[in-house]
């Protein structure tokens, strides 16, 4: 296993990843990260650190920015439109030209869709487009910004269609992990299936939402008819403790009895004894 410099490109935390895998959990922010896009996001970093700080002025850096994104140096504009924004919060350009960059990140939108919500890392940039673009309907003075995102309105607006659905596709992994744990806590050899359990569990962030419920679900088909089995099982362990119990409890109260009757005999014969003599 060979250790690569990379970048979390969530949270922008120093990564050392394998290169041969092909995504990892990021140990600072939690995301999901496709390694080959974190090594490029630090590879970028480094390189444009020199390039970035030679230019100044705003227009020339939205001029570079605008140049990267044309070929597809997503992360460089990115740096640069960030620097923007945050010298000056109400650049409309700037914020515009990052909705671009994320869009860019974004590529295929054939292949993003509220099932992917658990797995797949893009989320994050819908995140940030659809704050981009709210925020630049708050501080747009005029529409002008319609205009340089005319060419990407459409996807805009399917990204943000799709932010909406995201709280839906977490609830429904919610609920199916709540009905997961309600079962599990029922079981009492839990150790029987807790490994299984766990690893369903770990999956919750790396499948496709239907996917992940399926696994749940059939999971659930395959475990409760066993739980029920060792519920009733149980139930009749009780049942026979407390026959034996009740039983028990008799036997010693005949004894008890007969004790009782043997001494008051016992002492009746001694006084037809004493009687008679
Ligand atoms: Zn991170």
């Amino acid at each position: 296993m060979k250790l690569t410099a990379a970048k979390c490109p969530n949270c922008g935390a120093s990564l050392e990843v394998n290169k041969d895998l092909e995504k990892t959990i990021c140990q600072y922010c939690g995301s999901t990260v496709m390694i080959e896009e974190a090594i490029e996001k630090y590879k970028v970093e480094l390189s444009g650190k020199v390039e970035v700080d030679g230019i100044k002025g705003r227009d020339a850096k939205l001029k570079q920015a605008q140049k990267h994104i044309k070929i597809e140096e997503y992360a460089s504009a990115q740096k640069i439109l960030e620097e923007i924004v945050s010298e000056d919060k109400f650049d409309v350009e700037a914020y515009c030209e990052l909705i671009k960059v994320y869009l860019g990140y974004l590529d295929d939108l054939k292949t993003f869709s509220e099932d992917t919500a658990l797995a797949d890392p893009r989320w994050n940039y819908a995140e940030k487009i659809e704050s981009y673009y709210n925020r630049i309907k708050k501080i747009a003075e005029d529409d002008s910004y319609v205009d340089i995102l005319k060419d990407y309105q459409e996807k805009i607006e399917r990204v943000i269609s799709l932010m909406k659905k995201l709280p839906e596709s977490k609830k429904k992994v919610e609920d199916t992990m709540e009905k997961l744990s309600k079962l599990m806590k029922r079981a009492k050899s839990v150790y029987l299936y807790s490994n299984e359990y766990l690893d369903i569990a770990s999956e919750s962030t790396s499948l496709k939402v239907s996917e992940f419920v399926k696994k749940c679900n059939s999971f659930m088909e395959k475990v409760e008819p066993e739980i029920v089995a060792e519920e009733k099982k149980q139930e009749k362990i009780d049942k026979r403790d407390d026959m034996i119990g009740k039983v028990k409890n008799s036997i010693i109260t005949y004894y008890k009895l007969s004790c009782i009757f043997t001494i008051i005999f016992v002492i009746l014969i001694f006084i037809f004894f004493l009687i008679k003599h």
